[in-house]
């Protein structure tokens, strides 16, 4: 069975003027259980709502989203969710932060520590149990969204620019440790992107999204050995590729015009 199936399924947004706004056309697509599929494409072209869908935060206007061949209906512990932002509990410390929802469960506070610990090791974090929020960099703080998404143990782990407030350097490390935490839990992982880049050095497969909302224009597979060597000619021929597809999309939206 696919771990994520997409059926047909639409989403139509209102304007502020009250037209519809196709912000996902029909799309029909199927992912499987350990996949790495990047969602890429430029800002508004619909990534995160189809990511919302997965999620079940939204409903699509048509069609129908599978998870495990369970029709999504609403969000689950199936699917871990981590944002650009991980709004974490400022007074909660690392720990209770991680564990929080095992506290909403009613889990005694023994086993949500020692639950809580696992993956507050996993994302590299031991020794910061007792940190409060406010004394966390933005990439640990990322960590602990990515260990409070990790957690329940979901099949499916959805991603939304998670790394893009951070610099640089420590993107490149997260995406390292995101690679190695994705190998060793082998749940699926839908990241959405917006940088070719890192939608390169992640994903087992590239979904391209165009400009012109809510359409993919290309599904790449993607098996360069890893870690990816971003000078390697493989990545720099896939790179050339998926660049010619973006700019495509952008001629064509000017033509248009
Ligand atoms: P991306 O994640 O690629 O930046 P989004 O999925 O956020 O794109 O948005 C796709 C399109 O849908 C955009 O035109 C956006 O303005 C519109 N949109 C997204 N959410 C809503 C909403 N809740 N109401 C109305 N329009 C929306």
């Amino acid at each position: 069975m696919s771990a994520i199936e997409l059926l047909d399924a639409r989403k139509v947004y209102r304007d502020r003027e009250g037209a519809d706004l196709v912000a996902l056309e029909r799309t029909r697509m199927t992912i499987e259980t350990g996949e790495f599929l990047c969602l890429l494409g430029p800002s508004g072209c619909g990534k995160s709502t189809l990511l919302n869908l997965i999620a079940g935060f939204e409903a699509p206007t048509s069609g129908e989203i599978r998870v495990a061949g369970q029709r999504v209906e609403r969000p689950g512990a199936d699917r871990g969710v981590v944002f650009q932002q991980p709004t974490l509990m400022p007074w909660l410390t690392v720990l209770d932060n991680v564990a929080f929802h095992l506290k909403l469960k009613g889990v005694a506070k023994a086993e949500r520590r020692e639950r809580a610990q696992h993956y507050v090791d996993l994302v590299g974090l031991r020794g910061f149990e007792r940190h409060y929020p406010a004394e966390l960099s933005g990439g640990m703080s990322q960590r602990v969204g990515i260990a409070r998404a990790l957690l329940m143990n979901p099949a499916v782990i959805l991603m939304d620019e998670p790394f893009a407030a951070l610099d640089a350097q420590t993107k490149s490390e997260m995406q390292e440790e995101l690679v190695a935490i994705w190998e060793r839990v082998k749940a699926t992982v839908i990241f959405v992107t917006h940088a070719v880049d890192e939608a390169l050095v992640l994903g087992t497969r590239i979904a391209v999204m165009s400009r012109r909302p809510g359409r993919i224009r290309e599904i790449l597979p993607f098996d360069a050995s890893r870690p990816r060597d971003v000078t390697a000619p493989d990545f720099n021929d896939m790179k050339r590729h998926v660049l010619g597809l973006i700019r495509e999309g952008s001629a064509r939206l000017k033509q248009a015009a």
